[in-house]
């Protein structure tokens, strides 16, 4: 039994597979090239790449066609139930497609839409981002996702193209870029070995150097799992495994978290929006956070491949968690389906007591099931990697928290904590 139209529906489209342009090193979604032979292109898809800029074989490899496209948006239209559809586009990297792919989508979009509200928004490395890129995103009114991790010490660590050099510049030049032609932009920063030990110098970069506002933080945890295909991280199920050296131990997170705080706290409340803060405020009232990892449900953004494999998050690409193909199965029937009902649950069904009695479980719920790879203190399987990372910053925020829901319920604003606790 499923509920159509319960819910919005939300694609992650991968109009160019896991392909990508750099070579990240904590980067999970490369390797799935390796994963299935559904992932590699069939000749339509091979002939249908028009970008002949790229490296012959890198280029045609994990290309959407333009008919699996035109299916898409008109069948993700006609399924949305409220009057503004959301596009997201997603990699790999997407920018990889030239950008007659997109204006190809926002034609189809505007015919299949017939004058619905519809935006659209691309997570990017930004090093492929060009004049003519930011006057389309200007004109269409897309937003801009970029990912960056810091300072050029801290971004060059790890984010590094083929050749193994240093993006940092070229992903700036992306920022002003997108700033000089008025494009709307957030930043996604993961947190890893190489930045967390600099809370300060990360959130001042971000805040004074970028003046950015909207800050979304993903901490890194991998673990290594070598695989005959050519994959080296593990899945969930796989044991004894060591964690891969760019991730961020649990500790060290929650202390990076607190020290951020402490600045956005007392300067930046209602100036400078950062996705954790956020959820955790939403936590406390009671309300569904922004974010899947902190929700007591998730699994309401699928993923689609460029083939049209459709799968039940992005971190859970994997042949045990394909739900089907556009092309054969139904968006509603597979995201709504039995099976992607069990992968919502799974988040709220699977918590050991540990989080079930857990203080902080109305912001935390457990955060993402990929990392619940530890055992409790009484041995139970399901304990989140970060755990006690969180604990260390709920408890700490808990003070400041409370004010501002306190705040919001009184009706004024919570950014009055900038100035309680002097
Ligand atoms: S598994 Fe993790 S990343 Fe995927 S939807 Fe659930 S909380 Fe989000
Ligand atoms: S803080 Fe730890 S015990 Fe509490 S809900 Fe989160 S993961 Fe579970």
């Amino acid at each position: 039994m499923y509920y159509p139209y319960a819910r919005p529906l939300y694609v992650m489209a991968k109009a160019a597979g896991p392909l990508c342009n750099l070579r990240c090193q904590y980067c999970y979604y490369l390797e799935k090239q390796h994963l299935a032979p559904s992932l590699n292109p069939s000749p339509e898809e091979e002939g249908s790449v028009t970008d002949k800029s790229l490296p012959p074989r890198e280029g045609m490899r994990g290309a959407m066609s333009d008919s699996l496209l035109e299916s898409y948006v008109r069948d993700y239209i006609q399924l949305q139930q409220t009057p503004e559809v959301l596009f997201t586009w997603h990699g790999g990297e997407p920018m990889l497609r030239p950008l007659s792919f997109y204006k190809q989508a926002v034609r189809y979009q505007q015919y299949y839409g017939r004058g619905r509200q519809i935006s659209n928004s691309i997570q990017t490395n930004g090093t492929l981002l060009t004049p003519e890129w930011c006057r389309f995103l200007h004109d269409e009114g897309w937003l801009v996702g970029l990912s960056i991790d810091g300072t050029k010490e801290m971004h060059d660590a790890y984010r590094v193209d083929a050749k193994g050099e240093g993006t940092w510049q070229r992903v700036v030049d992306a920022i002003h870029m997108l700033q000089d032609y008025g494009v709307e932009w957030n930043a996604m920063a993961t947190v890893n070995h190489a930045n967390v030990s600099q809370p300060l110098a990360f959130y001042t970069f971000f805040r004074d150097e970028l003046h950015c506002q909207f800050l979304q933080l993903s901490p890194v945890v991998e673990r290594i799992r070598h695989h005959s295909d050519g994959r080296h991280l593990a899945q969930l199920f796989d044991e004894n495994c060591a964690i891969a050296p760019y991730s961020v131990k649990p500790a060290e997170w929650g202390k990076f978290l607190c020290d951020i705080f402490d600045e956005w706290v007392r300067h930046d409340v209602g100036e400078m929006f950062v996705n954790v803060f956020d959820a955790t405020l939403a936590g406390w009232m009671g309300v569904a956070p922004g974010i899947c990892v902190y929700a007591e449900e998730c699994g309401h953004a699928v993923v689609m491949e460029h083939n049209g494999d459709v799968y039940s998050c992005d971190h859970f690409v994997f042949p045990q968690y394909r739900l089907g193909n556009i092309l054969t199965n139904g968006l509603p029937q597979m995201v709504y389906g039995e099976k992607q009902t069990a992968f919502s649950r799974l988040k709220k069904d699977s918590l050991p007591r540990q989080c079930r009695e857990c203080l902080w479980l109305k912001a935390c719920h457990g955060e993402c099931p990929r990392l619940r790879f530890l055992h409790t203190a009484d041995g139970e399987p399901g304990l989140n990697y970060l755990c006690a990372g969180y604990k260390i910053f709920f408890q700490h925020v808990a003070p400041y928290i409370d004010f501002m829901r306190n705040e919001l319920l009184a009706g004024r604003p919570a950014s009055g904590v900038m100035t309680a606790f002097v």
